[in-house]
């Protein structure tokens, strides 16, 4: 049995969790110490003792644990997780249809709070599930919510990451594999017809990010015919195999990891394309920056999308900190009339703060630009109207002018 704990909330705060704001701060309790086992039931109270909520405290980069009802009669059993993953797959109905008709077939079926389930996300690879838990608390009812998603849906496999430590980080498992059957090394999943090699059970990552869907298939149909393009913070080069099938002449792919490499010949091979016929560079985007300002390269396309914080040997980027500076740089070896598609997936900003950045450094080099579109999260990463930083995703496609 699960410990309940009930605690009454600041009151400062109660407006706020009664209005339905989902995360667990650690600001609302008094007495935060009271929290002392990863997996507790929470039951939020007034002052004056009335039901706010219930959810459960798990420590996670972002705050304390997820409000999961606010009906005081129902409880955090498997019968609530059939209910809320039944919910979520139910709202992905496009997608899977898309999936039956081979078009995409990776898509993310539970969002966290934006599917009422705060602390996990669940991803669809092909009839294969990947849960990923974002703390020990959630990861206490790991029983239930397995067994939740069998009784919900039929799978090939179920994998799991697990995404811990105060900061987020991967956890290193033996195995990332949870039940079924095991999936392909690689796996062949296909994202509006296009392939992708992606590997379940190969530490933090599978090889694609899902949230980019859009702008990947912007980029391939609107953006790449006859274009150079380079693709900075490359990872498996998604954004460059989209490129060179909207017909780039040819792609530039950066990224400090050595294995990118041979992850990114994988995905151009899978797609037809000879990875020979296209450049792909181990360096730091920031060296290669300075070496091709230095050689006046240019380019007719640049995707700039660093993570939101990175170490290397030499230095640490911020997103917040050091985005105007890599658009300067980027501005610099973009064409006339090129196109920078600047992309961040920092949750610290919104996009009013983005196009600050993008003002800020056109502005500095004295040139001139128009914003020809937005992105955000596609419609499988759902979010709700309470947690905004939610949305993290932000795409501005910039003309050079
Ligand atoms: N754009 C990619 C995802 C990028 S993930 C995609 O669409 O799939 C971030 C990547 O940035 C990682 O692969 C990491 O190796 C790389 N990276 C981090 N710091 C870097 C740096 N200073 N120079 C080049 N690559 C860097």
């Amino acid at each position: 049995m699960k410990n309940i704990i009930d605690v009454k909330i600041k009151p400062q705060y109660t407006n706020e969790y009664q209005n339905r704001y989902p995360l667990i701060q650690k600001e609302i309790f008094n007495d935060a110490d009271i929290l002392k086992e990863e997996g507790a039931i929470i039951n939020l109270l007034t002052s004056n003792n009335k039901f706010i909520g219930r959810g459960y405290y798990g420590r996670q980069n972002k705050g304390y644990g997820w409000v999961l009802t606010y009906d005081k009669n129902e409880e955090i059993n498997t019968d609530f997780f059939i209910k809320k993953i039944k919910e979520a797959i139910s709202n992905r109905e496009y997608f899977y249809e898309q999936g039956k008709q081979n078009i995409t077939t990776a898509f993310r079926v539970v969002n966290g709070e934006g599917d009422g389930l705060g602390g996990i996300t669940i991803d669809y690879f092909d009839e294969y599930y990947m849960i990923t838990w974002y703390s020990l608390g959630i990861y206490t009812f790991k029983d239930m919510i397995i067994e939740a998603l069998k009784s919900s849906t039929e799978y090939k496999g179920i994998y799991e990451k697990k995404r811990f430590d105060t900061k987020g980080q991967y956890v290193e498992n033996e195995s990332d594999f949870v039940c079924g059957t095991e999936a392909p090394k690689p796996l062949s999943v296909k994202e509006n017809d296009v392939n992708f090699a992606v590997y379940l059970d190969d530490g933090a990552m599978t090889g694609i990010f899902l949230d980019q869907k859009e702008v990947r298939k912007t980029i391939r149909d609107k953006y790449s015919k006859g274009k150079t393009v380079l693709n900075a913070f490359s990872y498996t080069g998604a954004f460059s195999v989209y490129a060179a099938l909207g017909g780039a002449v040819k792609t530039t792919s950066v990224d400090l990891a050595k294995r990118s490499l041979a992850k990114t010949s994988e995905q151009f091979a899978v797609n037809d394309i000879d990875p020979n016929s296209q450049e792909i560079i181990v360096d730091d985007v920031f060296n290669y920056f300075k070496y091709a300002v230095k050689k006046q390269y240019k380019f007719d396309m640049v995707v700039l999308d660093p993570p939101s914080f990175a170490r290397s040997k030499k230095m640490t980027f911020s997103v917040s900190k050091d985005y105007v500076k890599l658009l300067k740089e980027a501005i610099q070896i973009t064409n006339k009339n090129g196109i920078i598609v600047a992309s961040t997936n920092s949750a610290n900003f919104g996009m009013m703060k983005f196009r600050q950045f993008i003002e800020q450094a056109f502005k500095e080099l004295s040139g001139r630009y128009d914003i020809l579109e937005t992105f955000s999260l596609p419609k499988d990463f759902r979010v709700c109207n309470e947690f905004k930083e939610g949305d993290y995703l932000k795409v501005v496609f910039i003309k050079k002018r």
